[in-house]
């Protein structure tokens, strides 16, 4: 068996003990003489998992009881409308902040159900920051305030949060859940795509304040309101099964690791020796303001871009895979969620600095 290091953006690498757990169970879990991809999700062992899989999520994110966690699908991407279609009636109107290419999708969304003021925008320094909070123009009369903690494409993370007083700050985390301890009772909505940081694509979390949920309009499609999913136990109709299921691997994987403080510890050091490496060599670099440099995503560029190509076919041969940055941003860039090895980083350091000494 040869398992590469794959630095993807998402869908990510998995934990390889919980894909070969889901191997052992594929045909038959845990006696049910059937796989989980068989079974109905009214039934008890389906029951089990999903509320398994909750309560260690729940346990992982100290996750106050006055939240409901919904299990869902359609992508962060459809949380974009969801967001707005539940709670933007309250007011008519949201603060979204611009810090890159995804914040810049949920703004265009949420204008189709109301007023959004842009509280604050990175765009002009190229996304390269977060706007330090006391310049943000917040309005109290907004129904939330929309952040994207970690820019996955521009590799751009918050340092704390924006005071906004009684208006809940709604956060997009696909890129950055469960990468160390969160305090979720700073936020009224938590989402995420389950394929960065989570489990395999099909799955969406939504973390939600017991008061937001209900306040949707008349208008609001069934599907698309947090209470049809509260009310039905994220079982309205069928959930996406399987990827629950390996979520739930997942999360018992985080807890044997030691939680996410211990997760935090690891993700520190990946990312500061991968910076390091960057900051030491003047063959590569990022422009990202250094309090602001993400621990999950970490674009980086070559001096000549013309190299670009070589680099990522040597990588390739070490294992080193999809490593190619996003076309917005060029260069490179190493996804480095929880599930990518010490050694995996560490791998590709040491080949950075052989490129760039055959190179430089
Ligand atoms: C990947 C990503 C999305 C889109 O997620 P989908 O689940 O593919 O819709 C949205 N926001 C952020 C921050 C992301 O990283």
């Amino acid at each position: 068996m040869s398992r590469v290091f794959n630095f993807s953006a998402g869908p990510a690498m998995l934990p390889t003990e919980v894909i070969q757990q889901a191997q052992q169970e594929i045909l038959d879990w845990n006696g049910s003489g059937m796989s989980v991809m068989e079974m109905s999700h009214r039934g008890k062992e389906f029951i089990e998992i999903a509320s398994t899989a909750e309560a260690d999520l729940r346990e992982l994110l100290a996750i106050p009881d006055n939240y409901k966690v919904l299990f869902l699908q359609g992508g962060a991407s459809t949380q974009f409308a969801m967001v707005p279609l539940n709670l933007m009636d309250r007011t008519g109107k949201a603060d979204y902040a611009n810090t890159g290419a995804w914040s810049k999708k949920a703004i265009s969304e949420g204008k189709r159900f109301g007023e959004v003021n842009i509280c604050a925008s990175s765009e002009e320094d190229g996304f390269n920051s977060v706007p330090a909070f006391d310049s943000w123009n917040l309005s109290s009369d907004a129904s939330y305030v929309h952040i994207t903690p970690n820019e996955t494409i521009g590799g751009v993370v918050y340092q704390g949060l924006p005071d906004t007083g009684d208006v809940p700050i709604v956060a997009d985390m696909s890129s950055t859940i469960l990468s160390r301890p969160t305090n979720v009772s700073d936020y009224g909505i938590i989402y995420t795509g389950a394929q960065k940081n989570i489990g395999p694509a099909g799955l969406t979390i939504v973390i939600v304040r017991e008061d937001l949920i209900g306040q949707a309009g008349d208008s609001c499609p069934t599907m698309l309101n947090y209470a049809t999913h509260d009310k039905a136990d994220s079982m309205a109709n069928t959930p996406p099964t399987y990827s629950w299921y390996l979520a739930g691997l997942v999360f018992k994987w985080l807890k044997d690791k030691g939680g996410l403080s211990a997760m935090a510890e690891i993700n520190e050091r990946k990312a500061s020796k991968l910076y390091a490496a960057i900051d030491g060599n003047d063959f590569y670099s990022n422009p990202v303001a250094i309090q602001n440099r993400s621990w999950m995503n970490v674009p980086f560029i070559l001096k000549d871009a013309d190299l670009d190509a070589s680099f990522l076919e040597g990588a390739k041969e070490l294992g080193l895979m999809t490593l190619k940055g996003h076309r917005s941003v060029g260069g490179m860039r190493a996804s480095i969620y929880n599930a990518m090895p010490e050694e995996g980083v560490d791998t590709l350091i040491q080949y950075m600095n052989d490129f760039a000494a055959k190179n430089g």
